[in-house]
Order: structure tokens, then sequence, then C-alpha cells
């Protein structure tokens, strides 16, 4: 079965150990990550991704919500990727 578009922020886990791993940089491949002989399973969530406009650093939530956050470098406002839709 053909998966949708890979995007910045997705998660997988592994049903065995519990390892997650998340997308930073998306393209069109076909991501299908393994652990443990298992596929890893694509979670609902989008961890929330920023890139400073000025350096094109990225930084990626990893726990918690973004509602807060605020994340500043080289003194702007870092951007949000955009979600779809
Ligand atoms: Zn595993
Ligand atoms: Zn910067």
């Amino acid at each position: 079965m053909k998966s949708d578009k890979t995007l910045i922020g997705q998660v997988y886990l592994c049903p065995i150990c519990g390892a997650e791993v998340s997308v930073i940089k998306a393209d069109n491949g076909d991501l299908a990550p393994v652990c443990c002989n298992e596929q890893m399973v694509l979670k609902k969530k989008l961890n929330a991704v920023y890139f400073c406009p000025v350096c094109k650093s990225e930084i990626m939530v990893v726990r918690g919500n973004e509602n807060n956050l605020e994340p500043i470098c080289c003194n702007k406002k870092m951007k949000r990727y955009k979600l779809p839709e």
C-alpha cells in the first residue's frame, strides 16, 4: 500500500521496544522505518518543527506541546513549518 507523503514532524513508534523516531527532513521517498524487525507504526501526532529565517537552524518539539513556545534564534522569532491543510 502506498503511504501518504512524508511530512516533517511525523512520528513512528516501535510496537516492541517503544523507540520513537521523528522526521526532520522529508522528501518524496517511501519512508518505512523498521525496528526490532517490525515495521514502525505511524502515530497521529506531528512534532512541531521551527526554523530560523536567518541561519536556517531547525528545532523540533519532542515532548510536551508547543502552545506556549516562542523560540528565538538570531534575535528573530523562529517560524513554524506549515502543517498540511
Ligand atoms: Zn524496537
Ligand atoms: Zn538563527
